[in-house]
């Protein structure tokens, strides 16, 4: 059996009065994340766990924050061509296992709803996506509400 497993990792500072997209669902808070793109930073710990798996890189390497066409972007379109690559390179996605650490809002009542707008994008069963919510108990620059960070494992299977 051929499986391959990924390891993720992003983050992002907060700032007032900007977009908070979680897994390609917006959610409503008084801040949001700095980027380049939308700043979904759980979408990007995803994406390089699967280019992990793969040792393909990372998501900078393939999504440039110099390139123009990346300004803004929806990170479900990055997630879905990184879904394409993983298909290119005869695999298929077995699970996907991530955990948001954000001080503030509580995350549980959008967990569903995260879990559900992934399953649409990756293609895969939502019963085999997994999204955790942490809080850092008020420690670190998540614990501040500086940032967000998001950490994510999936395993590949090959097709
Ligand atoms: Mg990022």
């Amino acid at each position: 059996m051929d499986i391959r497993i990924g390891h993720g990792y992003d983050v992002h500072a907060l700032a007032e009065g900007l977009r908070l997209v979680l897994c390609g669902v917006e959610i409503e808070h008084s801040k949001g994340c700095v980027a380049h793109s939308d700043g979904d930073v759980a979408i990007h710990a995803i994406c390089d766990a699967m280019l992990g798996a793969l040792a393909l890189g990372d998501i900078g390497k393939l999504f440039p924050d110099t390139d123009q066409q990346y300004k803004g972007i929806d990170s479900t379109v990055l997630l879905k061509h990184v879904v394409e690559l993983v298909k290119s390179n005869g695999y298929s996605i077995s699970n996907i296992d991530c955990t948001i650490a954000m001080q503030r809002p509580k995350l549980r009542p959008h967990i569903d709803t995260m879990r559900a707008r992934l399953s649409e994008v990756v293609g895969i069963a939502v019963d085999r996506i997994s999204v955790k919510a942490t809080t850092t108990e008020r420690l670190g620059f998540e614990g501040r509400e500086e940032g967000v960070s998001t950490t994510a494992v999936v395993l590949l299977m090959k097709a």
